[in-house]
């Protein structure tokens, strides 16, 4: 071979995974000696923007007839219903067998497979091939904690009603939940779908070499830690991806950038709120009514995302703001010294974007691991007040938060004191950020790290 350590990446099939892992591949290969296969799905190719020469992209086909998936949906963000969610994640299992034939036709088997969590198969594949295998889940270290906490002492066991708070045993902090909060996934009971899932890809992470997190040792250092110490994991934190500079993986932007920058350039600083759930999550007509009505009382400018499947949504916004239907350009956004609070689904992807650009957050989880990133933001961090939703659910946001809800939280972050207070402690996070991806910071250092470790461990010189 040519000397180069080769890592082979297969991030799960949803946004929040593609672009980190994109990132990833472009971050090793800038770090030199590394070459990079990206495998992917054929529809998935034009969100993956490959920055250097050594990346590869290679593709599967995805199996969306076999698993009772309308044709075309290859990605989480076109699941047509939650009633789809276990057709996609059944379709994702369907790709073992392709990939391990692609594993075996590669000319240069990787040296180290780098696979998202959702796929806890790819533990048995890699073993077949002798692979060390590590694990992306997408999230930081903090929710990793505390969900793991909660799966090990099923603390909403002893409690009275789905609302009533309990702290999450062993984790620092004192971190009160409700079992309303909970994902699905995590209080089910017995043998399901579900459980099996999460045990077996809580499996895969203990037989595995380590994960690789999209965070920085600043940011979580007592999560950091404690995942480490007290759970016994490996872990390189090598965030926050986002800081890589350069044209960004997902999907082409639905508005010109010139046009938004322009706009955001006659704002004063601190002024626009910006709003965006991610790439998933959808509201009903209801809810984003409230939305509409919160934001116009607080006063503030905005930008606000809606997804193109929200299509009964229609709304003119009197020249306050700027709707963009379909996908933002985020980081552009998020980075722009008008923008003073973002109304987030605290996706880990748009948190970290969040603290690496210093601006504070209204939270507003809608599924998966978000409850917990709402917890550290609000409670740890102290960068965001919560707008107060109540319920997990899966893929469509609880709709009861009323516009008083969002009027009051999106002003709080905005006005006076306490606002003052998150947006200094919101701007130094951001310095840490920065200094943590520079060279010898501590995500720079995580990532030689790693690399150096496979080097060694395969006696590449
Ligand atoms: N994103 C974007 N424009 C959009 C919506 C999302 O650039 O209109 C990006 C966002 O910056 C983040 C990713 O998509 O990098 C979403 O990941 P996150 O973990 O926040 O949420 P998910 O989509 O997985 O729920």
């Amino acid at each position: 071979m040519d000397g180069k350590v080769h890592i082979m990446l297969l991030p799960f099939l949803g946004h929040g995974h593609l672009i980190p892992m994109t990132d990833m591949a472009t971050l090793f290969c800038e770090e030199g000696g590394v070459r990079v296969t990206i495998v992917t799905t054929p529809l998935n190719v034009p969100n993956v923007v490959a920055q250097h020469k050594d990346i590869e992209i290679l593709t599967l086909k995805f199996p969306c007839a076999e698993a009772g998936l309308p044709e075309g949906c290859e990605n989480t963000d076109s699941i047509p219903s939650p009633a789809h969610v276990l057709a996609f994640f059944k379709a994702t299992t369907m790709l073992q067998s392709p990939f391990e034939h692609l594993l075996l036709q590669h000319p240069h088997p990787p040296h180290c497979l780098i696979a998202s969590a959702f796929f806890p198969w790819a533990s048995h594949s890699a073993a077949k091939f002798k692979i060390p295998r590590l694990v992306f889940h997408g999230t930081g270290a903090f929710a990793l904690c505390a969900s793991e906490c909660v799966r090990l002492h099923r603390p909403h066991r002893n409690i009275s009603s789905d609302s009533e708070p309990f702290l999450i045993p062993h984790l620092p902090g004192d971190i009160k939940l409700t079992k309303m909060m909970l994902p699905d996934y995590e209080k089910a009971e017995g043998e399901n779908d579900f459980t099996r899932a999460l045990k077996e890809i809580k499996e895969s992470e203990v037989t595995s070499l380590g994960v690789v997190v999209n965070s920085f040792y600043e940011l979580e250092q007592v999560y950091a830690d404690y995942y480490t110490n007290v759970l016994g994991r490996r872990a390189w934190l090598i965030g926050p991806l986002s800081l890589r500079k350069g044209k960004r993986s997902g999907k082409q932007p639905s508005i010109d950038e010139g046009e938004i920058l322009r706009w955001l350039d006659s704002k004063e600083p601190n002024s626009v709120v910006y709003v965006c759930f991610g790439s998933i999550a959808n509201f009903t007509g209801s809810q984003l009514g409230e939305i509409a009505a919160g934001l116009e009382a607080s006063g503030k400018h905005f930008i606000w995302v809606v997804r193109r499947s929200e299509k009964e949504f229609e709304r003119t916004t009197d020249g306050k703001g700027i709707i963009i239907r379909g996908w933002a350009p985020q980081v552009l956004i998020l980075e722009h010294q008008a923008v003073g609070c973002f109304v987030t689904h605290c996706g880990w992807n748009s948190t970290l974007e969040a603290v690496s650009a210093g601006v504070p957050m209204v939270t507003w989880p809608v599924s998966a691991e978000q409850f917990y990133n709402e917890k550290l933001v609000t409670e740890i961090l102290e960068t965001g007040v919560p707008v107060g939703v109540k319920k997990w659910g899966r893929i469509v946001g609880d709709d009861s938060v009323t516009s008083e809800a969002i009027e009051k939280a999106v002003k709080r972050v905005m006005e006076g004191e306490e606002a003052e207070g998150m947006r200094n402690r919101a701007w130094k996070l951001s310095q840490m950020a920065k200094t943590a991806v520079e060279h010898e910071g501590s995500s720079h250092s995580h990532l030689t790290d790693l690399i150096q470790y496979l080097r060694a461990s395969n006696s590449i010189s």
